[in-house]
């Protein structure tokens, strides 16, 4: 069976992953490497019913679990594309681990994952998905295979939602929706955030009830 774009989404399906996209990219440290594969994986449910019953140790014991399958899945894929002729490279976190501000912010894998048609930025910052919300772990994998870009999305599909925004504790959430043109700090406080979620760490608890408050986790945690 000839090895092209469409065998290896399905590979990558069959394996478990719950969306596989394709973009165009050019990186400085990967020169020859301008397709990327974006993954997808959704969170089980019971992630969902941590954080909503605060149990963040359950929500990160989770979590790490799906992050590990999904970096497993990454690393074989790169295998497997690499028997077929060509080179890859699986972006993993410990593979970013060193140079993890300088890699990651020229490759973040929300990025993969919008430019590649997956989904979209939420009010949230979060990446979001019509099907799991922002319940989902991210990772993604460059190589020299062509492969057939999926549509790129450059602005917001939460039209008139604003639940995340009402359930963040310290409004750290602003009303612009996402585009492609703003930046981060156009969307939302980072540092009002990441203070609140430090200060709630402390106490042995955390946030993330803009995820588990948006509506499309809503939806897919109640299907
Ligand atoms: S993690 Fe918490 S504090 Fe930060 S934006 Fe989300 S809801 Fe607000
Ligand atoms: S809660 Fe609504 S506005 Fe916020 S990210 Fe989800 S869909 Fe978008």
């Amino acid at each position: 069976m000839m090895f092209d774009g469409d065998a290896l989404k399905n590979y990558l399906i069959g394996e478990g992953v719950s969306k596989v996209g394709y973009a165009r990219v050019d990186v400085d440290d990967f020169p020859n490497l301008n397709y990327a594969i974006a993954l997808v994986l959704k969170l089980p449910k019971k992630a969902i019913g941590a954080l909503l019953s605060d149990e963040f140790k359950k929500y990160w014991d989770i979590f790490h679990k799906e992050l590990d399958r999904l970096t497993e899945i990454s690393l074989k894929a790169e295998q497997l594309i690499k028997d077929n002729g060509y080179d890859a490279f699986a972006l993993t976190m410990k593979r970013n681990e060193c140079d993890m501000e300088k890699l990651l912010s020229k490759i973040p894998y929300k990025t993969l994952a919008t430019s590649s048609g997956l989904g979209w930025i939420g009010r949230s910052a979060l990446f979001v998905c019509e099907e799991y919300g922002s319940a989902v772990v991210l990772l993604g994998i460059l190589t020299d295979m062509p492969l057939e870009s999926g549509e790129s999305i450059t602005d917001s599909f939460c039209d008139d939602c604003e639940e995340c925004q009402k359930a963040c504790p310290v409004g750290a959430i602003n009303p612009t929706k996402w585009n492609l043109r703003l930046d981060r700090s156009d969307i939302i406080d980072i540092e009002a955030c990441s203070q609140y979620v430090i200060d709630q760490y402390k106490l042995g608890s955390g946030c993330s009830k803009c995820l588990s408050n948006c509506k499309l986790t809503q939806e897919y945690y109640k299907k």
